[in-house]
């Protein structure tokens, strides 16, 4: 399905029905595969042979998703996982264990500042955390002997801040370790993060990707293209033999698709973070329309930008898609087509009237999550991050003010109704 478009990819890639098959995406919904004989499904366990035999290391319907997010990104192979938590933690820790570094840029999901920060430091990985605009010194001062990944968010949450990808690429690629990228805000309509050089990408497809918050959900894509035999003493996971499985060496036996067949045969063997069948024909049927929804959220949100950057209850608004935007030169680049539907700004009046604001929006409701077709929004200040002092907040770079707005794809006319009502409550 190379050969196509992104928007054909979205609706027919990964599922090719066989002379009288479902035209549809079946629900594989079954545990376990049934074999004439022993020795055949031995092939399987000893990854000598291609099929199913236990839907925690593999399902038709999760691996036709997973393809079919490949094509998107342009990659090699993808496993689905079962939240993008999973996804990010499984990233990392498929080629990074106790006594390793990782160079993580500081613009990244609460969620995932955590699991870093918190969790993997625990199992014996230690981050340095970055600026997204760290210069190419400073990038270069934060690698050590011990390091193996460099991760980032493409456009990151809630801060909304653009990676320089071929900045971060370079870097990582002079220290011989992968770039992996969370592409969760652009997906591949807006931004293929391969074409700038990172190596794997990942999502939260509970996001956009679903499109439709019904599935909570995530995926790792492999490009193929870093050479873990290059760097062979840096990645012994990938360059030595597995004994799990009779003393295979992954990057010899599967070559470009080394790294994405480790990670669902020991990391989904021994951790099983899988998705359901049926969530992933949920996903399948968000990705359908995925081209069509993200330029409406785009093009929504910038109105909507446009709208509250001439208000004057408006302090302050952050949207990279907004000429005059300080990053706006940097998302030209990456994201030329919009970057998302996600905007964050200031009300005048501080904490009190940002809840003010938000509690008289009557279209967009209060949630916590972002990119769904619903607009939605959350005041950070007094919900995910209320246990912070002021002065705490702004390390974070989350001011007091702080609105994030997430626009759906409703009409336009009708979301800046609502934002302007509620403006007129203050
Ligand atoms: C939501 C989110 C995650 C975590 O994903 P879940 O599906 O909630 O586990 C990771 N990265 C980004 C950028 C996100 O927005």
């Amino acid at each position: 399905m190379q050969d196509f478009k992104i928007d054909t990819n979205c609706v027919q890639a990964g599922y090719k029905p066989e002379n009288g098959e479902p035209r549809v995406l079946p629900i594989i919904q079954s545990t376990t595969y049934k074999y004439d004989s022993s020795v055949e499904m031995g092939r399987l366990f000893d990854l000598e042979k291609e099929g199913y035999f236990y839907t925690r290391l593999q399902n038709p319907t999760n691996d036709a998703v997973a393809a079919k997010i490949a094509a998107l990104e342009g990659g090699v192979g993808a496993v689905l996982t079962s939240s993008g938590q999973a996804a990010s933690f499984f990233s990392v820790f498929n080629i990074a264990g106790a006594g390793d570094h990782v160079v993580s840029s500081a613009a990244i999901y609460g969620g995932t500042f955590n699991l870093f920060s918190v969790t993997m430091k625990k199992m014996g990985i230690d981050f340095t955390f970055v600026s997204p605009h760290a210069s190419e010194e400073e990038l270069d001062k934060a690698f050590k002997p011990n390091t193996k990944a460099v991760f980032a968010e493409t456009l990151s949450n809630p801060s909304l801040q653009v990676l320089d990808i071929e900045k971060f690429a370079a870097a990582a690629h002079a220290h011989g370790v992968p770039l992996i990228v969370d592409n969760t805000f652009p997906t591949p309509i807006n931004c293929r993060p391969f074409e700038f050089g990172a190596d794997i990408v990942t999502h939260s497809t509970t996001k956009y990707m679903d499109g439709h918050a019904t599935s909570v959900g995530g995926v790792i894509v492999d490009s193929g293209n870093f050479d873990f035999m290059a760097h062979k003493d840096k990645f012994p996971g990938l360059t030595t033999p597995d004994d799990s499985y009779h003393g295979i060496v992954y990057a010899e036996r599967f070559g470009k698709a080394a790294y994405i067949t480790k990670c669902v045969a020991q990391l989904m063997r021994d951790l099983g973070a899988i998705p359901s069948a049926f969530n992933s024909f949920l996903l399948n049927v968000g990705l359908e329309s995925l081209a069509v929804r993200i330029p409406k959220h785009c093009s929504n949100a910038l109105k909507v930008a446009e709208y509250l950057k001439n208000n004057e209850k408006i302090t302050w608004v952050n949207y990279p898609g907004l000429e005059g935007d300080e990053q706006y030169e940097l998302a030209k680049k990456y994201m030329p087509h919009g970057t998302s539907g996600v905007i964050s700004f200031g009300v005048k009046g501080g904490r009190e009237a940002a809840t003010k604001f938000m509690d008289s929006l009557k279209l967009a409701a209060i949630v916590t999550h972002v990119a769904d077709s619903r607009t939605c929004c959350l005041h950070p200040a007094s919900t995910t991050h209320r246990q912070l002092t002021d002065e705490q907040l702004a390390e974070c770079g989350v001011s007091p003010d702080l609105i994030r707005f997430s626009v759906g794809i409703e009409n336009s006319n009708d979301i800046i109704a609502d934002i302007e009502q509620a403006l007129n409550m203050l």
